[in-house]
């Protein structure tokens, strides 16, 4: 947190750290390839071969952004860093953001930089089960939690020395074999060894290009062991990404926007043998300069955010920015000084 401090103290720092994550060779035009440029304090850039106007932050998701980037920076290394989070509450006192909102689009739009187009499908041997995730209100019996939970479908791979590997996790629309065969190819590697239990709609795998490792439950029960430990490694990420839920946002997500809680987790799960916080930070901005812009409509398209309470009219608009100017040691008088 010191050196965050330190390094970004003004927004002008931030947009100088955006410049070099989005041009790491040095400003290249989008429209001319011509690699020199005239660069202005506000994040502007000119072309000096066509002349053709861009900036650091436009076509990234802070693009027209009104938040203030010590603000973004902020919000970005307490998402990254902390090793379960930071829910928009938390986030919207911690920085003192007037409105639920903002905080709550501020970390929706870093979710949405998580899942990398293209990355690389699971291999080995991967375990890949359904279950049903979210909806759980403390205090509630049954009823009305029961009719929020979502289908989702869970891939792990499992290694010997480390146990769990990668893992990926997905809302499914059924449990039907179209929709869990869909899931397969679209998230592990053909060849793998992919293990499952009974479930008719993981049959014909192997026509897939898979080696399907079928762990039937009634079997299992037959022999007399525990049908809960065929599939260990799918069941511990499920019970973990359950308490995530609850521990950081006192499982209130919304169905709709489930999907991108899933990314947040398992890109949390993914790296949490990262020691280093600060190259996770790093990651998330490089992701983010790389990431086209996200409307708040879009963000909102399919569900408002939930009810909080309301905001005081004096405390809307914008957050204002965290840029400091150097100590001037306010507990001295200027008779002192
Ligand atoms: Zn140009």
């Amino acid at each position: 947190m010191g050196e965050l401090q330190a390094w970004f103290r003004t927004d002008a720092d931030c947009l100088d750290y955006l410049a070099w994550l989005r041009w790491p060779a040095g400003f290249a035009c989008a429209d001319c390839g011509h690699d020199g440029a005239w660069r202005r304090g506000d994040g502007r850039v000119r072309c000096s071969g066509c002349g053709n106007r861009t900036s650091v932050t436009a076509g990234t998701i802070f693009d027209r952004t009104r938040t203030p980037l010590t603000v973004w920076f902020t919000a970005c290394w307490l998402f990254a860093t902390g090793k379960d989070g930071i829910s928009a509450l938390s986030l919207k006192r911690t920085l003192e953001i007037g409105s639920y909102q903002t905080a709550w689009a501020t970390l929706h739009r870093l979710r949405s930089v998580l899942v990398r187009p293209g990355r690389d499908r699971l291999t080995g041997v991967v375990e890949v089960d359904e279950t049903y995730i979210g909806g759980d209100e403390p205090g509630l019996a049954g009823g009305r939690a029961r009719g929020k939970k979502v289908l989702t479908g869970i891939a792990v791979e499992v290694r010997e020395s480390t146990g769990l590997g990668r893992c990926r996790m997905l809302p499914l629309a059924d449990a039907s074999a179209e929709t869990l065969h869909l899931f397969v190819t679209n998230h592990v590697e053909p060849s793998a060894t992919v293990i499952t239990d009974g479930w008719q709609g993981y049959s014909g795998l192997e026509k897939l290009g898979y080696v399907h490792d079928r762990r039937s439950q009634r079997a299992a029960r037959a022999r007399g062991e525990d049908p809960g430990e065929l599939l260990l490694a799918v069941h511990r990420v499920a019970s973990l990404a359950k308490r995530w839920l609850l521990g950081t946002h006192q499982g209130s997500v919304e169905p709709a926007h489930l999907a991108s809680y899933l990314n947040e987790f398992v890109f949390r799960l993914n790296r949490r043998g990262s020691r280093r916080r600060g190259m996770v930070f790093y990651r998330v901005l490089e992701l983010a300069v790389a990431h086209d812009p996200v409307r708040y409509q879009d963000l909102v398209a399919t569900q408002r955010p939930r009810a909080v309470p309301p905001t005081p009219p004096q405390a809307r608009g914008h957050p204002p920015s965290l840029e400091r100017p150097p100590a001037n040691r306010p507990w001295r008088t200027e008779a002192q000084n």
